[in-house]
Parts: structure tokens; C-alpha cells; sequence
């Protein structure tokens, strides 16, 4: 079977992502988490019945494009991305194939994952799903653990290079600490993006800011 039949369940895609992974990159949320951690900021990615589907031959196009746009990254976050491991595997791999067609085998795969490494280590459909990933950010997000890790939301998630070029880039971050919150920005017709991993009480914070200018949320995906 051609992998690029496989269709994944998507929450939203949005380019010229500067806070998840080195460089800029293209950012692919996935619909669909069963891990509930406290203080999740995506609860909108939950309902696996949610977002849309879209084709991993899409996506792949979207992939091409943006490399051609002088991306530097694939970053796939969720939702987890790890319930539908079968096309993730299959985008992975079109992901793959894409940037080795191009000349641009300098572009990096990231997966933020909240399953643990020993849940990975166990399970073949997961395992076989992350074959491809330079780096996997693992475990749940414990809000009671915060954190300065550069793309970490707690002190517990792991940044696990897998390849060579996932150690090359990611190897001095391991331990790296964030000088400062990264948050992009960024509004479509029917959202505005919070893009990054946030400090606690952040995006609080940034709520009452604008609710002073006068601009109020109808709904937000932190609280329940
Ligand atoms: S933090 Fe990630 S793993 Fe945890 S509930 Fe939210 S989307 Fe799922």
C-alpha cells in the first residue's frame, strides 16, 4: 500500500513555527488525546472526533513547500501524536523522502509525544511510528513541574535525539535553559494561536492583559 494513502487527523497546520524546535519550521498538530494531563494547554486536541483529516500526501506537499521556503524543521505536536502511529509513520516517511528529493536532508523531524520512553520502548505500533524522528520530546505534562528547558512544558519531558542529525541539532539543547517565554502569535479567521510551550500562569496572564485593552476570549482551550 502507497503510505501517502493514509489520512491523519489534524487540529491545524501553521508555518513559520519559531518556538517548537530549532529554526523555523512547519507545525502539524494532530486531533485526538487520551492523556488528559492536568493544566493541558490544547484541550481543543482531545476529541479524536474533532479537527478534519487531511492526506499525508497533502501534508507532504505542504512539507515540499515549506523547504523550499527555506524551513528548517518538520515539528508534529498534538494532540498525541502517538494514537494514530500508523500515519504518522506514513507522514515521517513522506517527510523523508521529501527532504531527501529536495537536497535538504539538514531539515530536521521533531515528534512531541506524552507517552512515556518505557510506554514507547513496549509498544510496536509506537515504536514503528517514531522509526523516522531525529527527536522525540517525551512523557506528560506534570503542570506541578515547571520548568526553564528550552521546548519543554515540565521538568519530566525528555528531549531524546534518535538520529545523527537528531543529536547534531538537538544535542546542545538537552539541557538548555529558556532566557526568556517564547510565544508566537499568530490569528486565522477563526483562532488566534498560542504557538509554544508557555510558563506557568502565562497564558492567564496574557488573558487579563488584553481583557484591559478590551479584547475578550468567547472560549479558550486551557481551561475546562
Ligand atoms: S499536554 Fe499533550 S499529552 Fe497531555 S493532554 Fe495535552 S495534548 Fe495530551
Amino acid at each position: 500500500m502507497d503510505l501517502t494513502e493514509e489520512t491523519l487527523r489534524v487540529a491545524a497546520v501553521l508555518g513559520s513555527v519559531t518556538t517548537l524546535g530549532p529554526g523555523r519550521r512547519l507545525g502539524v498538530w494532530v486531533q485526538g488525546c487520551p492523556l488528559a494531563c492536568a493544566g493541558c494547554m490544547s484541550r481543543h486536541t482531545w476529541d479524536p472526533r474533532g479537527g478534519r483529516d487531511i492526506g499525508v500526501h497533502r501534508l507532504a506537499t505542504l512539507w515540499r513547500r515549506a523547504l523550499s521556503d527555506g524551513c528548517t524543521g518538520l515539528t508534529i505536536s498534538g494532540g498525541e501524536p502517538l494514537e494514530q502511529p500508523r500515519a504518522l509513520a506514513a507522514l515521517l516517511a513522506a517527510a523523508d523522502r521529501a527532504r531527501r528529493d529536495v537536497g535538504r536532508t539538514d531539515a530536521d523531524l521533531l515528534v512531541y509525544t506524552g507517552w512515556e520512553d518505557a510506554e514507547i520502548a513496549v509498544s510496536s505500533p509506537a515504536t514503528a511510528g517514531l522509526a523516522l524522528a531525529d527527536a522525540v520530546i517525551t512523557g506528560r505534562y506534570r503542570a506541578g513541574e515547571p520548568t526553564r528547558l528550552v521546548w519543554r512544558g515540565s521538568a519530566n519531558q525528555r528531549l531524546v535525539p534518535r538520529t545523527p542529525l537528531g543529536r547534531r541539532r538537538y544535542g546542545p539543547h538537552l539541557r538548555r535553559l529558556a532566557d526568556r517565554p517564547e510565544l508566537q502569535v499568530r490569528v486565522t479567521d477563526t483562532a488566534v494561536h498560542f504557538i509554544g510551550v508557555p510558563r506557568a500562569g502565562e497564558l492567564s496572564a496574557l488573558e487579563r492583559d488584553l481583557a484591559a485593552q478590551g479584547v475578550t476570549f468567547r472560549e479558550n482551550t486551557w481551561r475546562p
